[in-house]
């Protein structure tokens, strides 16, 4: 660790956290004033590979200009000719660290945060990233295929650039290392577990801000059982005891578990040996089937997006709506059965933090559970949506990744 980072320093620090989709490049920067995380800026790149555009805002909500930030003329070739280049990711970071400094007001970047989707069995918390920890990460990007190589993408681009700063890998695998060897296992022959293929569970940085954020409003229920439902367009469910992960629904891969926006959830696997077999369906298209073509979207034949599917009168609007209710009523279920009982219910994310309606038909479901909500505190998505005497406490907490990417940031970077 250099010995150059030192948030005693009289300056204005900073922290950078990167989070690297497909195409969309999130970023969020965090002034560590007196040891409080600020954020000072926050930040999208979308139309990464094709025309990439950032939008960004201070804290404070006033929009940024976007002046000065242009890809070089390598990027411009690439991504005008949409080339799947390679590093379409890297060129959109090298362009956002050169319009970066304009906008620090003096502050000075002591340290990046990257959201990493695979940290694979060995990593159960955050790592400093060097050469060796990066060939590490690449090595396991044939667990997340579609994810991992977009992640890294900006890490090497900011190796090269800048080797001096300190770069730290956050996981959403990491926060799942805590579960029982039952809850990763699948029923293969034993030597598939020893080579990788089990259980890893995603979202984690989402159920760690949350769980600790539920454990500050409600340290009784905190301490107890507890599931968090992480409903966005991604979505999954964790069964936290005393804050600690003991199972999820997604699995090996993000695939796994609660039907969303375009992936399908939980799938007989016998329907993939049909779609290979019978329909003579390449890999290529099982995977674009599975990942972007089913879910609410393939239910619905309409959307991916819960608010259009909430506004729209066809039927079949109304299955998908019904289809992710009565999943993520099985799965609390399942997981309450893992828990041993419920405490307390959490809604999250997207659809979690807004969407009243999916909420209200998801507790109804879990009535038998003792899950009870005041329609009033659920219509205005209060913090709190049960009644005192309810057995089971329902709560709405935002999730923000990115603040507890910046939070490891500081504690590996030994920032506070
Ligand atoms: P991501 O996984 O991309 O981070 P989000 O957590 O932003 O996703 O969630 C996106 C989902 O949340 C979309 O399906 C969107 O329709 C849904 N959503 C956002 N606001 C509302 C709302 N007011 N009512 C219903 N659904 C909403």
């Amino acid at each position: 660790m250099t010995a150059a980072v030192s948030a005693a320093d009289s300056e204005r620090q900073a922290i950078l956290v990167v989070n690297t989709g497909s195409s969309s490049l999130k970023f969020q920067v965090f002034d560590l004033a007196g040891g409080a995380l600020q954020c000072a800026i926050r930040g999208l790149i979308e139309g990464v590979g094709t025309t990439p555009q950032i939008r960004a805002w201070r804290g404070d909500g006033r929009e940024l200009p976007a002046e000065g930030f242009a890809l070089t003329p390598i990027g411009q070739i690439a991504q005008v000719e949409q080339v799947e280049h390679p590093d379409t990711q890297s060129l959109a970071f090298d362009a956002l660290w050169q319009w970066l400094p304009g906008q620090l007001d003096g502050a000075r970047l002591i340290g990046v945060g990257h959201r990493v989707v695979h940290g694979g069995s060995l990593h159960s918390r955050p790592v400093r990233i060097d050469a060796p920890v990066l060939a590490q990460l690449e090595g396991l990007a044939a667990l997340a295929p579609l994810h991992q190589p977009h992640n890294l993408a900006p890490i090497r681009s900011l190796l090269a650039l800048r080797p001096d700063l300190p770069q730290v890998a956050c996981f959403d695998t990491a926060f799942h290392r805590t579960q029982p060897i039952e809850a990763e296992l699948f029923a293969l022959p034993m030597h598939f577990y020893d080579e990788g293929v089990r259980r890893y569970g995603f979202h984690g940085l989402s159920y760690e801000h949350v769980g600790r954020r539920f454990a500050e409003l409600a340290p009784q229920a905190g301490a107890g059982r507890v599931i968090v439902a992480h409903l966005g367009n991604g979505a999954s469910m964790c069964a936290l005891r005393a804050g600690r992960s003991v199972a999820t629904t997604m699995g090996f891969t993000a695939l796994d578990g609660l039907p969303m926006g375009t992936r399908s959830g939980n799938l007989d696997p016998g329907v993939l040996l049909h779609l290979m077999r019978d329909r003579a369906m390449s890999l290529q298209q099982i995977e674009t089937l599975l990942y972007q073509q089913s879910g609410l979207l393939g239910l619905s034949g309409l959307s991916a997006d819960m608010r259009v599917l909430q506004a729209s009168s066809e039927p079949r609007a109304r299955l998908a709506i019904d289809y992710f209710t009565y999943r993520v009523a099985r799965e609390a279920g399942s997981l309450a059965a893992a828990l041993g009982g419920l405490d307390a219910l959490v809604f999250t994310a997207g659809i979690g933090e807004h969407s009243a309606p999916v909420r209200a038909a998801i507790c109804d479901r879990l009535r038998w559970l003792g899950v009870e909500i005041d329609a009033q505190a659920n219509r205005e998505s209060r913090l709190c949506l049960s009644p005192e005497e309810a057995r089971v406490s329902t709560w709405v907490i935002p999730t923000d990744e990115e603040r507890m990417i910046a939070e490891h940031t500081c504690v590996t970077l030994g920032l506070n």
